[in-house]
């Protein structure tokens, strides 16, 4: 839980002045790890540097006066980095100059206190003073840990905190059943068989890709710095990134905002919800073209899209959390958008064709809607004819799995047992034992 920090002019001096003394203690630990390993061949471990610290603050007094765990977890820090390079997954460590530093880890109870129900309150840092704090968290209980962050010229608490499990689980699960369809016309439509109902994605998020592309535009007209060259950034370019950072940061709160508040809503009166399965990205095969036009691609996914992924996860995390089930429906088999939740009738609609219009049973209904219907039905398992239209609709599709499967008669018999038997669902519950 992040808590934007309101120091007064003394304490924000004090403030910068420890993250320097972090930032200075970090820059001495990744040199000593290199200069040791040059002369010494020596590869200095996180102990080593540990062990040192009392020595190396006979030397440096005025790190007397800084919790002695948060230097460990800045030495930590350090120890992670060498970690990550020497595994192949991250660069060199370099030395840190102050604009890239971004501040400090109490990782254990002592160095700070926190006074606060979960909304607003005070933090007191030890040796720097008491500090005004807002934010609202969706959880509370004791704070185990607390980082402090500096980030756009403000400063920031992130604080983790125990909670009770009772205090996570409702005493009675909601009863409701829903199925969700997370739409491409950036809204999501819920039903539970009987009311539906659709969310669009607010405005401003809607927005935000156009703004932000704007703002990126500018800012590259810009002289931006170059650090071979030894070109300094410009001041209008600075202006510029400011605006892009401060644009970034507002779409990413509000989208966080938005995608717990309607997970909330969904879990709240809900402990059954069936959606479309998490599709995990082909990694091979289209992977291989070039790696700028992935880059690219990476960067040019929507925020919208973004969004949606995120509210899927947080739904199923939710849900999960009191308990409930999530079942992911797997689309390529039941295609949602294809069947008639009445009859299980399926017809191939294009995208355009926003009404379900069942030429079967005469079903009317809104075409994200009926897929919402299909998936919940699916999943209780009361999809009408689902059956067989299912094994049909596969073995015809040109998956090289069903291919392989539907060698002779006999397999493709057994085969359609197994798939009006169960219906492959993946239901995952987990017990919230964190
Ligand atoms: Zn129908």
């Amino acid at each position: 839980m992040t808590f934007r920090l309101y120091p007064n002019k003394q304490i924000d001096q004090s403030l910068r002045y420890h993250r320097k003394l972090h930032k200075d203690l970090y820059n001495a630990a990744v040199y000593n790890r290199f200069t040791q390993y040059q002369k010494f061949k020596h590869s200095v471990s996180y102990m080593e540097q540990q062990n040192s610290l009392p020595a190396f603050k006979e030397v440096w007094t005025e790190y007397r006066e800084i919790n002695s765990q948060a230097l460990q977890a800045t030495l930590k820090r350090v120890d992670f980095s060498f970690e990550r390079w020497f595994k192949g997954l991250g660069k060199r460590p370099r030395f840190k100059s102050i604009r890239h530093y971004s501040g400090w880890t109490y990782p254990a109870k002592t160095g700070y206190s926190v006074e606060s129900d979960g909304e607003n309150g005070y933090l007191n840092l030890s040796k720097i003073g008491r500090i005004q704090m807002r934010g609202k968290a969706k959880y509370w209980g004791t704070p185990t840990t607390c980082t402090i962050v500096y980030r756009n010229g403000k400063w920031y608490a992130s604080i983790t905190v125990e909670v009770l499990d009772q205090a996570l689980k409702p005493k009675i699960l909601p009863i409701g059943a829903a199925g969700i369809d997370l739409g491409c016309k950036s809204a999501l439509s819920i039903t539970n068989g009987e009311s539906h109902k659709q969310i669009d994605a607010p405005k401003f998020l809607r927005n935000a890709e156009h703004q932000i592309k704007k703002a990126s535009k500018e800012k590259r007209r810009k002289q931006a710095p170059n650090r071979k060259k030894k070109i300094k950034a410009s001041r209008r370019w600075k202006k510029a990134q400011a605006k892009v950072s401060k644009l970034t940061s507002k779409v990413r709160n509000q989208r966080q905002n938005w995608v717990h508040q309607v997970a909330a809503e969904i879990v709240s009166s809900n402990s059954f919800v069936a959606s479309e399965k998490l599709e995990v990205k082909n990694m091979t095969g289209k992977a291989k073209k070039s790696k700028r036009k992935k880059q690219k691609a990476g960067l040019n996914k929507s925020i919208l899209d973004v969004g949606f992924g995120m509210l899927r996860s947080t739904i199923k995390y939710k849900i999960e959390q009191i308990g409930g089930v999530f079942i992911e429906v797997p689309t390529k088999q039941v295609k949602p958008s294809q069947t008639c939740p009445k009859c299980g009738h399926q017809d191939k609609k294009t995208l355009d064709i926003r009404v379900h219009e069942c030429t079967v049973c005469g079903y009317v209904q809104d075409r994200d809607i009926a897929a919402a219907e299909v998936m919940l039905y699916w999943a209780k398992g009361t999809l009408p004819g689902f059956g067989t239209s299912l094994v049909d609709g596969d073995v015809t599709s040109s998956t090289s799995r069903t291919r392989k499967k539907a060698g002779s008669m006999k397999q493709l018999g057994q085969m359609k047992r197994q798939k009006s038997e169960s219906t492959g669902a993946v239901v995952e519950t987990r017990s919230s034992t964190k």
